[in-house]
């Protein structure tokens, strides 16, 4: 393994922060076995698309070293040899050291990715997120460790029949980019509190943060094994965990595409169990009645928090006709004052819009902007680039004349481009929010509570919001309908899972 160090000397941070670029197996950072090394990968700054640092990549063999280490930690000093006390107590310190270190860590993700669900100020962002999606949810699964019990059944009078929640064993986890910590708190959060061990992969774009969190986890007190992580490519460390015989359980966050890959190696392997959490094109629909200025908020918060990378996005807009006219004007200033205000997330507290996470996203997103408007859309504000100048930046993106069928409202963008779509009657914009692949989110704003319900419940989709937007909590959960895909997470859901 190798130690480098990262200096950052910005206006909002500075500091040295020092990171192993090894492979986290069986409570150690180790180099990939050298037979597969499949050599290193550059990690890029999205706001200069210049490298930050670059970390060793792992191989199918490296998996094979962490499912065995995985393996003999769960037969030994994990699964149910353990009180779930004790293993709530190392989820909850693992929490608390992040929270000690937690400047840093943030400044990680925020330098390799912008993670948030709201909007503005990347970094003071980054810590918030982190707070909220990762530490607090550790926490969470660390209180439910000893809460997990079976039932007794009542059969006849001579007999009893009781239940009990065993862990599966050995647990892969595959997670995406644009969320690196989230993504690892809520796999490694469920799956180890109920007494599992892991082998998790994260995204080869954003491993720095997950890199920063393995270097804590001997401190929490966790047995070697227990929790391991391994970078690498998809085709290579992601497939080999989806394929794994001694794997028991994938949870995948990612790509539809990617989804059904993962089914389809689970099912041609060992039949492991599998939960997705895919794609969205979410639908967002505004109603007359609705509270305009919040509506507003949430709309734009809905699509361009995160720089519009995230998998609940509100990319589908359906405003009804009379206060059309009025959330238009409105929205527009929202995206154009986040337009006046994009930079990198250490140059500035104004800063309200960041870089796309890679280029391959920087480049997916302005291609889907150009059909929108080779299919016929009306780009309302943005509609290309930032600059001319370094990063990934894209101006927050309306656009209005949009029709169902135009591939800008079917198909996930992941950036910060709205589609928005007028309506007159309640059962039209029923049918076209589902007219959809996907059901992994929707919301509905309006003063009328009836109305409200009434769509939320119309709507499939997994999550739905009345009057606000992304609001996700630890003990709700989260996941898709349709192709976005198969069980939740969060909440007592994610521990069933
Ligand atoms: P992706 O599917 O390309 O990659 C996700 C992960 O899968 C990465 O770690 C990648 O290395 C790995 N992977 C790629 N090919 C693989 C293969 N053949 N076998 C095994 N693993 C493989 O997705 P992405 O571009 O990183 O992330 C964006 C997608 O994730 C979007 O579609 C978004 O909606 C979705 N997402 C969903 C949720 C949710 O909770 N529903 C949350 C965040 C992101």
């Amino acid at each position: 393994s190798e130690v480098i160090t990262i200096n950052l000397d910005t206006p909002l941070y500075k500091g040295s922060i020092s990171l192993n670029t090894g492979l986290f197996i069986n409570g150690e950072f180790v180099r990939p076995q050298e037979s597969q090394d499949a050599g290193k990968i550059d990690i890029i700054n999205p706001s200069t698309s210049k490298p930050i640092t670059s970390v060793h990549l792992g191989s199918s063999l490296d998996v094979d070293i962490a499912v065995d280490a995985a393996r003999k930690a769960f037969k030994s000093t994990w699964g149910l040899h353990v009180p779930g006390s004790v293993r709530g107590q190392k989820l909850q310190r693992l929490a608390e050291l992040i929270e000690e270190n937690l400047e840093e860590i943030a400044a990680l993700e925020a330098l390799n990715c912008v993670a948030s669900l709201i909007l503005g100020k990347p970094f003071a962002q980054a810590k918030q997120e982190l707070n909220m999606a990762c530490i607090t949810t550790l926490k969470y699964y660390a209180g439910w460790a000893d809460k997990i019990h079976g039932k007794t059944i009542e059969t006849n009078e001579t007999k009893m029949a009781y239940t009990r929640r065993e862990p599966y064993g050995v647990v892969g986890a595959i997670i995406p980019w644009n969320n690196p910590l989230a993504g690892l708190a809520w796999k490694v959060g469920p799956a180890v509190a109920a007494g599992n061990t892991i082998v998790l992969k994260p995204s080869e774009f954003t491993p720095l943060s997950a890199l920063r969190v393995a270097s804590l986890i001997n401190e929490a007190g966790f047995p070697p094994g227990v929790i391991n992580i391994v970078n690498g490519y998809g085709p290579t460390v992601g497939a080999s965990l989806a394929s794994h015989p001694l794997i028991a359980k994938i949870a995948f966050t990612g790509s539809t595409i990617t989804g059904r890959k993962i089914q389809e190696a689970a099912a041609k392997s060992n039949l492991k169990v599998v939960t997705l959490e895919l794609g969205g094109k979410s639908p967002n629909i505004i109603f007359d009645d609705a509270d305009l200025e919040q509506a507003i908020k949430w709309a734009g918060i809905g699509i361009f928090a995160n720089m519009g990378q995230a998998c609940c996005a509100g990319s589908r807009i359906f405003v009804q006709e009379g206060i059309y006219d009025a959330f238009i004007q409105g929205f527009t200033a929202v995206a154009q004052h986040l337009q006046a205000n994009t930079g990198d997330s250490f140059s500035s507290p104004n800063t309200l819009h960041g870089p796309q996470a890679s280029e391959a996203q920087y480049k997916r997103i302005l291609s889907y902007i150009s059909s929108g408007i080779s299919e016929g859309a009306h780009v309302q504000t943005g509609g290309e680039k930032h600059s001319d100048g370094e990063g990934y930046f894209i101006k927050p993106t309306i656009f209005t004349n949009v029709t169902p069928s135009m591939k800008i409202a079917q198909e996930e963008i992941f950036g910060p481009v709205a589609a928005v779509i007028k309506f007159k009657t309640e059962e039209e914009v029923i049918e076209m929010a589902n007219n959809t692949t996907y059901g992994l989110a929707c919301a509905v704003f309006t003063e009328n509570i009836s109305r409200g319900i009434r769509v939320a419940h119309a709507i499939e989709a997994g999550t739905a919001w009345i009057n606000t937007y992304n609001t996700i909590e630890n003990g709700v959960p989260f996941g898709g309908y349709k192709q976005s895909g198969i069980g939740r997470e969060l909440g007592e859901y994610a521990l069933e899972k």
